[in-house]
């Protein structure tokens, strides 16, 4: 088997196609070496080679041994004059993780390796730069020692900056050769003494131990955790490249840096990026020392002072940019690109599509149509839709008052307010009080990841914007602030200090991640921008979309703002919502707590008005679309009270005897609601309930027939149906109702009635359903938990450990089980159609916002999605994605 694979010096084994073997760092390499861009050259270790050697027991096969001696000599051959643990010319490699998607900060990597005491002083004569020479050996020490040998860079560093104190200096650059081998020597002490055996000195050793712990990274914590949270299957696993090392910190004409060919924040066409003069790629994303700005442009709008490249080395920022052109135009999107200079040339050492907040892959999306680049299909496919979320929400109010605390970078576009957490831990547990958090940080580290997820917005005082903080932020969605420098944090007495005020845990800041502002308590909020390049996408997709997209809305606002994000109808109104309003709740206990038809039948008349101009003022807003009004679903007790004191009160606004109160609380209590008396079960009992509904939506829809001029079409769904016999009773209560409203006003309209299929008895006796439903609405909420067997509300507490060990690939309630509810589905959409050609087929569970979900409903051949408004416009755009 060929687990290697070459490339650089004009070897190009595998291309940008094979991310899947080579993943996705090897297979761009590969890409920039076959392109001619100036690549060190090395070899990438497959991702079955990770597969093969989890299979065998965490165990290399002999095979890989002589293939990897002959990746080493290409690197020896392609570099000239070096060999892999030579003393005069020591070839050092870097070893670094690429898996299919790249996982930010998740994975390992070692530089500088080949190096020991023997080799560190070939290196050192060979450049003739003593002080590069143990500035990598050391630099290689503790990374190696991280990373292989498990011990905590923290005790590096603490040596790092004491003997910084000693000397004085600042900088580590401003170390001399002399105190950097001090610092190895005491590394190495430190080494032996947590391990009881040396440093490892024999450089193949030191590679394979890399290499162990490179594929050994997939299976950490952090990254099992990022996985999760982005969907990537655990068998895809990691390849592993090994590439000559290139040296950035070389002195004064070297560099290392990373840049966006965009700015990844807004999207806006400029060459995005951090470098640092004389130093390595860890130095930049650490946040050591603070990055400097790529382009003249980017530093004086921040108002830095240190040169950007562009004005340090105007040369090679040339042939950067110029890089920087080809790789757009090759890849025919935004890329995400790491360099070093080594004394005056340039080298790639990755490029890859670069991880962007939604509001710059709209941008970048729509502007690419723009200068030709893409199409406005491929636009429509690249937009991720689940990530327009971020788009639609709440910005800062412009005009809202503001005390400003401090200002950091702009990371992470969006505003939060919450309270504040110091740690990740904390940030956890407060948001799962259901408190908004913001985490505070120095910096962010890969394990902070779970603390990121809970926490509304970020927070760090150090960290540029390709930090940790910044990059896991942006994928999130999550608005982060990051290098906010005049914060103090202090985490024994947890507070932070800036400019002589003081903001405790607990206490509630807001964060602009667009201006990168921090402010002090809540600042109001906006609604967000839905014209310009947001409006041109959505025209695309329009296109291209075969489903139309309703709203799951009730109220007026809920139903203007559905409008407003483009929605075509209202595919679930839930009535139960309208009941529960203050005005008419004590009507609605009358009525529930009458003891017999003629006492509900008094209760019912005072919310017939009630109701008639709820559903007058939904149609009207609607102006002729299509409107589904669901009939009573909740079982009557919930609109009882249940705390003690609450009786009183209740008995006194209904003028109910609090004793016949309590009984009849008592007989309405169930113990599984979910499965009592609920849905059209209230309607064949009461059928005066639906008797009133269904008056009321003709009653209004004629009068807004009239005023208006326009056609009113209602639908009427009946819920919870499990037998066509259900669906034929109530749907004749509902036709009594439309006659009698028809007679008495001497106008006559067109109406639907049909039913949620949302038991799996009612999927799959569609077939006689269907006969008495001119439309199907798949209630995928209850049909997933009645299919499943999960409750809906309780599901929370385990379904994580259902979803780890990969029971379930992800929640059934957010995305569909596509093999078991779909196949329910499935049935229901045949038998129902093998009955009734025409019948509308739609779906109105939370699903319908769900882009997987969309993509199942498009399969299937739904007629529409419903979801909520907010949601609107990610199902617009799922829908045209899944259609194209
Ligand atoms: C459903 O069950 O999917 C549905 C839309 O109805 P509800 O959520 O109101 O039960
Ligand atoms: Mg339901």
């Amino acid at each position: 088997t060929q687990w290697v694979y070459r490339f650089g010096g004009g070897v190009a084994e595998g291309d940008r196609s094979a991310r899947n073997l080579l993943g996705g760092k090897g297979a761009n390499l590969a890409e920039m070496a076959s392109i001619g861009l100036p690549v060190p050259p090395g070899f990438t270790i497959s991702t079955e080679m990770c597969a093969a050697y989890y299979d065998a027991g965490e165990k290399f096969p002999a095979s890989l041994h002589d293939q990897i001696a002959s990746g080493l000599a290409h690197i020896e051959k392609t570099v000239g004059g070096v060999g892999f643990g030579s003393s005069t010319a020591p070839l050092l490699v870097s070893v670094r993780s690429g898996a299919r998607v790249s996982m930010p900060g998740m994975m390992d990597t070692v530089l500088n390796l080949g190096l020991n005491d023997d080799t560190v002083e070939g290196l050192a004569a060979a450049s003739g730069d003593a002080r590069f020479a143990w500035d990598s050996y050391r630099r290689f020490i503790q990374m190696y020692s991280d990373v292989v040998l498990g011990i905590d860079h923290y005790l590096f560093e603490d040596a790092l900056e004491i003997l910084k104190e000693d000397r004085g200096v600042t900088l580590d650059t401003e170390l001399t050769a002399e105190d950097l081998k001090g610092l190895v020597a005491s590394y190495k002490a430190k080494v032996e003494a947590e391990l009881g055996h040396p440093f490892p000195q024999n450089p193949h050793n030191q590679l394979w131990g890399a290499i162990g712990a490179v594929f050994g990274s997939w299976r950490s914590e952090r990254a099992k955790v990022y996985r999760r949270l982005n969907d990537i299957p655990d068998d895809w696993g990691t390849a592993v490249s090994v590439q000559a090392m290139v040296f950035g910190n070389m002195g004064e004409t070297s560099a290392t840096g990373v840049a966006f060919t965009r700015d990844p924040s807004t999207g806006t066409r400029a060459y995005y990026g951090e470098y640092l003069i004389n130093a390595q790629g860890e130095d930049v994303v650490a946040g050591i020392r603070t990055p400097q700005y790529l382009t003249l442009d980017a530093r004086t709008k921040a108002g830095a002072k240190a040169a950007s490249m562009e004005e340090a080395m105007p040369v090679v920022f040339g042939e950067l940019a110029a890089v920087f052109d080809r790789l757009e135009a090759h890849y025919r999107d935004m890329q995400d690109i790491e360099f070093t200079v080594q004394q005056g040339k340039l080298w790639m050492l990755q490029t890859r599509s670069g991880k962007r907040t939604a509001k710059a892959a709209l941008k970048i999306a729509v502007d690419m149509v723009d200068e030709g680049l893409i199409s406005s299909d491929d636009a429509v496919l690249r937009v991720d839709a689940q990530a327009l979320d971020q788009l639609l929400h709440p910005t800062l109010d412009p005009m809202a008052k503001r005390d400003v605390l401090t200002r950091g970078l702009p990371a992470s576009p969006g505003a939060a307010s919450g309270v504040v957490a110091f740690d990740s831990d904390t940030a956890e547990r407060r948001a799962a009080l259901g408190e908004d958090v913001i985490l505070v940080r120095i910096e962010t580290s890969p394990e902070d990841i779970h603390g990121m997820v809970a926490a509304r917005g970020i927070l760090t005082a150090r960290g540029g914007m390709t930090s940790h903080a910044a990059v896991v932020a942006r994928g999130m969605g999550r608005p982060c602030v990051s290098g906010a420098g005049g914060l103090a944090i202090d985490m024994k007495t947890r507070t932070l200090r800036c400019l002589g005020r003081e903001v405790r845990e607990g206490d509630i800041i807001t964060i602009d991640g667009a201006s990168g502002e921090v402010m002090v308590g809540a600042v109001a909020t906006i609604e967000p921008e839905l014209s310009g390049d947001f409006g041109r996408l959505m025209e695309w997709a329009d296109v291209h979309r075969r489903m139309t997209v309703r709203a799951n809305a009730e109220t007026p606002h809920d139903c203007r703002t559905a409008r407003s994000f483009g929605a075509e109808g209202i595919g679930l109104c839930r009535t139960e919502h309208m009941f529960f309003d203050a005005s008419r709740i004590t009507a609605v206990r009358q009525m529930i707590l009458a003891e017999d038809a003629a006492g509900r039948n008094l209760a019912l008349a005072k919310l017939l008005p009630e109701q008639r101009s709820d559903f007058a003022a939904i149609f009207e807003i609607m102006a002729g679309l299509p409107v589904t009004i669901r009939l009573l679903d909740p079982p009557l007790h919930e609109f009882l009270p249940h705390a003690d004191g609450e009786f009183d009160e209740v008995a006194r606004a209904t003028g109910i005897n609090v004793d016949i109160l309590r009984r009849r609380a008592a007989e309405l209590h169930e113990f599984n609601p979910m499965l009592g008396h609920r849905g059209c079960r209230l309607g064949i009992t009461y059928p005066e309930i639906y008797t009133m509904q269904a008056r009321a939506i003709f009653e209004a829809a004629v009068d807004v027939a009239k005023r208006s001029g326009a056609a009113v079409v209602p639908e009427i769904m009946i819920p919870l149906v499990a037998t066509p016999r259900e669906l034929e009773i109530t749907k004749a209560l509902v036709d009594g109702a439309a006659e009698a409203v028809f007679a008495e006003t001497g106008m006559r309209l067109t109406y639907l009635v049909g039913t949620m299929i949302e038991l799996p008895r009612a999927a799959l006796r569609a077939g006689e359903i269907a006969a008495h439903a001119q439309f199907f609405s798949f209630g995928t909420n209850d049909l997933t938990q009645t299919a499943l067997g999960i409750s809906r509300d309780d599901a929370g507490r385990f379904l994580g450990a259902y979803v780890d060990q990969g029971i379930y690939p992800r929640d059934p309630f957010v995305s569909i089980d596509v093999e078991g509810v779909g196949e329910l589905i499935e049935i229901a959409a045949k038998r129902g159609r093998a009955t009734r050609p025409d019948i509308k087929l739609g779906i109105c569970g939370e699903h319908g916002g769900d882009p997987a979900s969309i993509a199942f409903c498009e399969s299937v051949g739904l007629d529409y999605v419903s979801c909520s408004p907010y949601r609107v416009p990610i199902a617009r755009l799922a829908a045209a994605q899944a259609a194209l």
